[in-house]
């Protein structure tokens, strides 16, 4: 079956993410990409292009560099051609988030130092 195209106005990226099945989280996915009166068929997709790298959990296996990148749940696409510039107070919350992943980082690095030590 050929990749489906993402539903989102001005996207023409293939793949990404079905609607969710719950009722609620839907409409508001509906709501977020702007395209009233119109549903979502089974095949309908979101691309990965329209949500921010914290909507998505990231969990990584011991002792292989496998990533897996899952969308939280409950999060909805947020950012689309119309919405090019974030505000300000967004971005400041993603800088906050990346510093404390960096720092988490550091601290797993470190535990893993003292471990041969
Ligand atoms: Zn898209």
């Amino acid at each position: 079956m050929p990749s489906t195209l993402c539903s989102v106005p001005l996207c023409a990226e293939r793949g990404g993410h079905a609607f969710p099945r719950n009722e609620k989280w839907k409409k508001q996915w509906i709501d977020a990409i702007k395209r009233d009166k119109w549903k979502p068929t089974a095949h309908s997709i979101v691309c990965q292009k329209h949500f921010k790298e914290s909507d998505y959990l990231v969990e990584t296996h011991r002792g292989t560099s496998t990533l897996h990148h899952r969308l939280r749940k409950g999060v909805i696409p947020s950012i689309f051609a119309w919405t090019k510039s974030p505000t300000l107070s967004a971005v400041r919350r993603e800088s906050r988030l990346t510093c404390r992943k960096k720092l988490i980082e550091n601290i797993e690095f470190k535990e893993k130092l003292a471990l041969y030590e």
